[in-house]
């Protein structure tokens, strides 16, 4: 029987993310929201690298509130991180939202993500949880926190405890911004949960201007990491232009982020 995560008593679980342990350093997470071509995907890997940044994401299959939005290169986004995975040797996650795309991503990627509409997906859950690779757990936009520590649960009981939780925002009252970034949970699980926490303020926020404050919140409340939807041309990119960021910008992110790391 696997304990619940909720038990404080347990120790902390320590997932290996390239050459960083998560919860030991901030581990950085960035990449455009999609896939879109070879080209863009090597300037941003490129930049990435060069800036030190642990994780390549990209989504090569994307959940679209409208289906008449652009949806993802699918498999031949999954290529195309292939050949960037092998050119630049890095560690790779994107977003798998369909139990037939298991397979194919297995070899490619190295940490799935499953995104905010499916994380009460359970059969999801643990199909990609049998894989036995890093799990980016997104909370579900309107889940509370029980309810996301239990769609956790279903990762973890089939015997993958290396679930990374990620806040991205929940839909309240407020339309000022895309969501309401809650850094509640973010403090809270720090000190009740084993599970290490991230923080997405792209979709947290959904304005550009508004990334970097909230990922510097995110590591004052104890986050682990930051996820952060960043590109060569923020303007140009195929999906949520509005709040992806530059290469200046993560820089930034990434330089103050040292800084403050100590004092939490
Ligand atoms: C994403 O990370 O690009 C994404 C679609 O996120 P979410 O599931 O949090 O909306
Ligand atoms: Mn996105």
């Amino acid at each position: 029987m696997i304990q619940k995560t909720m038990d404080l008593s347990l120790g902390k679980v320590k997932i290996k993310i390239g050459n960083k342990t998560l919860m030991e350093d901030p581990v950085f997470f960035a990449g455009p929201c999609s896939v879109e071509n070879l080209d863009t995907m090597r300037k941003i890997a490129c930049d990435l690298k060069e800036m030190g940044v642990d994780v390549l994401r990209g989504g090569a299959f994307k959940p679209r509130t409208s289906p008449y939005a652009f949806q993802g290169l699918k498999d031949e986004g999954l290529e195309i991180l292939s050949i960037i995975k092998k050119e630049f040797d890095m560690v790779i996650s994107t977003e798998i939202l369909d139990l037939r795309d298991i397979e194919k991503a297995a070899d490619i990627v190295d940490i799935i993500q499953i995104g905010s509409r499916n994380m009460y997906n359970y059969v999801l859950l643990e199909e990609v949880g049998k894989l036995g690779k890093p799990v980016i757990l997104k909370r579900g936009f309107s889940a509370t926190v029980n309810e996301w520590i239990n769609a956790a649960e279903y990762i973890l009981n089939i015997g993958n405890d290396q679930v990374i939780l990620c806040e991205r925002g929940i839909r309240t009252f407020e339309t000022t911004t895309r969501n309401t970034l809650d850094l509640n949970s973010v403090a809270y699980l720090d000190r009740n949960c084993r599970l290490p926490v991230i923080v997405d303020p792209s979709h947290g926020t959904g304005v550009r201007e508004l990334v970097k404050p909230m990922a510097l919140a995110g590591i004052m409340a104890g986050a682990d990491g930051l996820l952060i939807e960043t590109h060569v041309d923020p303007d140009s990119a195929c999906s949520d232009s509005q709040q992806t960021i530059n290469m200046d910008t993560l820089r930034e992110i990434m330089k103050n982020t040292s800084e403050i790391w100590r004092l939490t």
